[in-house]
């Protein structure tokens, strides 16, 4: 790479340092899978046309197995069968700060962890997952986008990006004045703990109160509790591991605490991501709470009749959140909650497990990357309008505001809607 990129920075190690702890944090992720992977690649480009940023800009440096390159060299010289070798001849040489720097932009401004790369590459390689674990040595190097440390800090500060736990009980009670629907906290004994995304305890409070409205009516015994509320995980994003695990724990814990059996997830994709997939990978054990995300929850509840809801009509398309469905598996759920709404379903081009993203994940928080994020909204939208459907619908509050972002900015006419608040908006009696 030539060209000068943006890149921030963050505490008072100096260069070595920060290069020394990039280079530990690297090798502590070289186990037996992340050498096969960085061993696999035959340079077959697949996965270049499987990245929107690559596909919406035709730049080079925007190849998936591109972005892996630093984290390569650090394996070949640290890690490879032929490190030694490598590394007397003088073959294998650690990247520079310079390079950790310009490699920033690759791997936060110009990724959001989608997968659509690692589904598409013939020799299996989880791209996507080598990404975030180089975020991992980044985060430790003190070179993540300004905006997403900042975050990273209120989390370890509050628990949350969005609020400190000790306010979360007035937040509610706002929440539950303004949509007249009541919404328990801090409740000792729950059979279901119920968690939100930062957005729905600012600006999509109607999200938080659909969720409480249907609660309400299955006459569940549920809670919202200070010590674990917020599911969104900045950690997940930003490479922050340590902090990762913390706020899925608090979740768990505090599900376990209050004797509940489930822990709900908002409509948010990389909760979903860190906290029913990823957890169950560190955890240690089986986990003890059933985790599940909000579009399982409402299929599982309108298959069983619990919940009945009237049906709208008319044609809807959807966006497959990439952490839900792609990663997540989720595929068919929504679109029985969709049937169950009564929409003729217009599939996108790009639909289900090859869905493309939005854009969005940790690159939405991050304001330089704004220019870039619109030409990717662009194909986006492109295909919703191919669709011709009348509603456009996502299960992810994070892909809805990005999407929001993208049609703000192009003065686009069609609004993303929630699969829930279409669901709460539709109850039947
Ligand atoms: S994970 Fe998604 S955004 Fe990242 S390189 Fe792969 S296709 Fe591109
Ligand atoms: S698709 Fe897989 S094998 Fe092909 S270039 Fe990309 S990472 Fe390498």
């Amino acid at each position: 790479m030539s060209v000068a990129a943006p890149y921030d920075q963050q505490g008072e190690l100096d260069d070595p340092a920060r290069v020394a702890a990039a280079m530990r944090r690297f090798a502590d992720g070289f186990g037996r899978t992340v050498a096969l992977h960085l061993e696999s690649c035959v340079r077959c480009g697949s996965c270049a046309q499987a990245c929107h940023f690559h596909r919406v800009t035709g730049d080079a440096k925007y190849t998936p197995v591109h972005k892996l390159e630093p984290l390569r060299r650090a394996y070949q010289r640290q890690a490879s069968p032929l490190a030694p070798l490598l590394r007397a001849l003088g073959l294998a040489r650690a990247p520079t700060i310079d390079e950790l720097r310009r490699w920033q932009e690759l791997l936060y401004d110009s990724c959001n962890l989608c997968g659509r790369c690692t589904l598409i590459c013939p020799m299996g390689i989880d791209i996507a997952e080598l990404v975030k674990q180089a975020r991992h040595g980044m985060h430790d190097a003190g070179l993540v986008p300004q905006r997403l440390g900042l975050m990273d800090r209120a989390a370890r500060h509050w628990g949350s990006t969005a609020t400190p736990g000790e306010d979360l009980p007035d937040i509610l009670a706002e929440a539950s004045a303004q949509h007249g629907v009541a919404i328990p906290c801090d409740l000792e004994r729950a059979d279901l703990l119920v968690t939100a995304a930062p957005a729905e305890l600012t600006e999509h409070t109607k999200a938080l109160a659909d969720a409480a409205r249907i609660l309400n009516r299955l006459g569940v015994r549920w809670t919202m509790h200070r010590d674990g509320f917020d599911a969104s995980n900045i950690g997940f994003n930003e490479g922050d591991l340590e902090l990762q695990e913390r706020l899925t724990r608090s979740l768990i814990d505090t599900a376990v605490k209050i004797g509940a059996k489930t822990l709900l997830l908002p409509e948010c994709g990389h909760a979903y991501g860190a906290a029913r997939w990823e957890a169950a990978r560190w955890y240690g054990a089986e986990l003890p709470v059933r985790i599940l995300h909000m579009t399982e929850f409402l299929d599982e509840e309108i298959a069983a009749g619990r919940i009945r809801v009237r049906k709208v009509g008319g044609s809807a398309t959807f966006h497959d959140p990439c952490q839900i469905v792609r990663r997540g598996g989720l595929e068919a759920a929504a679109r029985r909650v969709l049937a169950a709404l009564g929409f003729e379903l217009h599939e996108l081009p790009d639909h289900g497990v090859t869905g493309i993203c939005c854009g969005g994940g940790g690159v939405v928080s991050n304001l330089r990357a704004a220019p870039l994020r619109q030409r990717v909204f662009e194909l986006k939208r492109a295909q919703v309008d191919a669709t011709g459907a009348e509603h456009f619908v996502t299960s992810c509050g994070q892909c809805r505001i990005t999407l929001e972002m993208g049609a703000r900015q192009a003065q686009w006419r069609t609004a993303p809607e929630s699969l829930l608040e279409l669901v709460a908006d539709n109850l039947a009696d």
